[in-house]
């Protein structure tokens, strides 16, 4: 899919928890139908500033703007509402509820707006196009650890998000169920999604990313396609720790 026009303005945006500063300064656009790489080391500032662009954390300063929307001081169901929609890295699904109603909790908020039978019906083909059909009426806890990440993918997307936030979606999972969900990843691009990845699994963020921004100590160090960032020495040197 052909990228369009910047749909996400972050600012300046910067991160204090008392004296760390966690994220420093960092601005970034994302395009359209693009796959957003946010990638560094750990502790770099990734899920700092996917919780500030979530709503989950307020920013220090900068600011976060989606389609000519200020964000930045939104709360995280209002920002839900405007269409910024996440996966968290500790799936966070309702255990009480079964499959389908954690689904259809995700849209709650979201910005599209269905009734009665419809909420259903929308839930249950997001459950399919996970690859979680047969398992709607299951309660949450019995489902394997990749089907758990398959539903909070279809939570995330009950929103109908303009932009998609998955932080280490693929974390914990082995190598054939990695296979399946870079595919998974891969065809949610194919459809044109707008999508912030922050990954560690090199493959993922090679096969996925249109462009990756590389962050370290909370500071943008790198910025380009997959390839470009992670042959660039400076890149190379944060990942092994200097
Ligand atoms: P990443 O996701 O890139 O691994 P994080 O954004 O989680 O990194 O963390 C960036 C830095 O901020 C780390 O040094 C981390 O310890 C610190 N940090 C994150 N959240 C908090 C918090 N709630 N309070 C204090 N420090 C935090
Ligand atoms: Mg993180």
């Amino acid at each position: 899919m052909t990228q369009g026009q910047p749909i996400l303005h972050v600012e300046s945006l910067s991160k204090r928890f008392g004296g760390l500063v966690a994220v420093n300064n960092v601005s970034f656009q994302v395009l359209e139908h693009e796959v957003m790489g946010l990638i560094g080391p750990n502790g770099s500032g990734k899920s700092t500033t996917m919780n500030m662009i979530s709503g989950a954390l307020k920013p220090s300063s900068g600011a976060i703007i989606l389609k000519g929307q200020d964000l930045t001081r939104k709360k995280p169901h209002e920002i839900a509402r405007s269409g910024v929609s996440r996966t968290f890295q500790l799936v966070r699904i309702l255990p009480e509820l079964t499959v389908l109603e954690n689904v259809i909790a995700g849209g709650v908020f979201g910005h599209a707006r269905r009734w009665g039978k419809e909420v259903e019906t929308f839930a249950a083909e997001l459950l399919a196009r996970v690859g979680l059909e047969g398992q709607s009426g299951k309660p949450v806890s019995a489902l394997t650890y990749i089907d758990q990440k398959r539903l909070e993918l279809a939570r995330a997307l009950a929103s109908e998000p303009e932009v998609l936030l998955l932080d280490e979606w693929l974390a914990g999972l082995n190598p054939s169920e990695l296979t399946v969900g870079i595919d998974l990843i891969a065809s949610l691009r194919q459809e044109g999604r707008t999508i912030i990845l922050v990954e560690h699994v090199m493959d993922a963020i090679r096969s996925l990313c249109d462009r990756c921004l590389v962050i370290n100590s909370g500071a943008r160090i790198a910025e380009g396609t997959p390839e470009d960032v992670l042959s660039d020495p400076e890149v190379i040197r944060a990942y092994l720790g200097d």
